[in-house]
């Protein structure tokens, strides 16, 4: 049978999400801050909300996909927030990309309403959120996740259990390190390559046959017009922002730092999308660093 699902957050990850969820026969309640996002659900059939505590009140289950920590916990804690209105026995599902501390902090204040909050970080880009094909990286008991799996399947391929609560941001803050760094790796070699003359196609096409093989050479190369589909082919835009891989690596070095884990690389990486945030490129997407290199350094 289905439930009423309220969404929070439709940028350029959760409004495909949020239409999957459609698509998959659920009612949808969404609320965003940006009136035009909101119309385009409505134009697929959601019911439009004044804020979160809005769709608390009609909803049985709630997916929330915004930028960071402070937003999500305005929107759950906040005034006019989730908890205001919540139904006890409502499943949160929060799919942004957070610190786990935070996680862990509005999941026990979500027990205290009688309710469950999950963490339900993703990957897989916007490409994956489209064609619903997301790895989500759960944290919370056996039990929560076995209720928060069907709703995930509408959205996801990859359902995987991390553990406790918190887990599961640890487990994507340790994935988009790996990501942030190899495409600085990817973006340097490219250049490389085509300043001293390789076709970019043939180079990436070695790559990928290759030991340099990644999943950023190979579905998602920062030099434009090797992939047509692309973030690099269409002038950097629509992917995932550079602000937001400076968030991400800024989360990796915070909880480095926190147990005094050595970090090499994803110090200097989160210096490098620091710098590419100050010149003005924080809402391209993060591959635009290769763009950074190609341009600044003539030879
Ligand atoms: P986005 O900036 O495109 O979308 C965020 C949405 O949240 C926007 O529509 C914004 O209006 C809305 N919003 C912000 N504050 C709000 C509030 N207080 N109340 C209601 N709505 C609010 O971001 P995105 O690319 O969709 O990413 C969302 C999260 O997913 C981030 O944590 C990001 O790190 C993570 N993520 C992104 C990708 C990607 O490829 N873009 C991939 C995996 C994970």
């Amino acid at each position: 049978t289905s439930k009423t699902v309220g969404f929070i957050g439709l940028g350029n990850m959760g409004a495909h999400q949020a239409i999957n969820l459609i698509k998959k026969g659920h009612n949808l309640v969404v609320f965003d801050m940006s009136k035009d996002n909101m119309n385009k659900l409505k134009e697929k059939g959601a019911k439009i909300a004044n804020s979160p505590s809005e769709v608390a009140k009609q909803a049985d289950v709630i997916v929330t996909m915004l930028p960071a920590s402070a937003h999500v916990k305005s929107v759950y804690c906040g005034e006019n927030g989730i908890f205001q209105s919540v139904k006890p026995g409502t499943l949160l599902l929060d799919s942004s990309t957070i610190d786990p501390a935070t996680a862990r902090e509005v999941a026990s204040i979500a027990k205290k309403h009688q309710t469950t909050m999950l963490d339900c970080p993703v990957s897989g880009g916007t490409g994956g959120a489209e064609a619903g094909t997301l790895t989500f990286m759960v944290g919370g008991s056996e039990q929560d996740f076995n209720s928060a799996k069907p709703y995930l399947e509408c959205m996801g391929k990859n359902i995987v259990h991390c553990g406790d609560v918190g887990t599961g941001q640890v487990a994507k803050v340790c994935n988009n390190l790996v990501l942030g760094i190899s495409m600085i790796a990817v973006s340097e070699a490219m250049n490389l390559g085509v300043k001293q003359g390789m076709d970019p196609k043939k180079l990436a096409g070695i790559f990928n046959t290759s030991s340099a093989r990644c999943w950023t050479s190979e579905l998602y190369n920062p030099c434009p017009g090797v992939i047509e589909t692309s973030p690099a082919s269409r002038g950097y835009t629509g992917g995932f922002g550079s602000a937001l891989m400076t968030k991400d690596l800024g989360l990796a070095v915070d909880s480095a730092k926190s147990i005094g884990e050595p970090l090499l690389l994803g110090n200097s990486a989160h210096q490098l999308y620091t710098l590419l945030v100050a010149k003005g490129d924080g809402q391209k997407d993060f591959s635009v660093v290769y763009d950074f290199l190609n341009k600044n350094f003539k030879n």
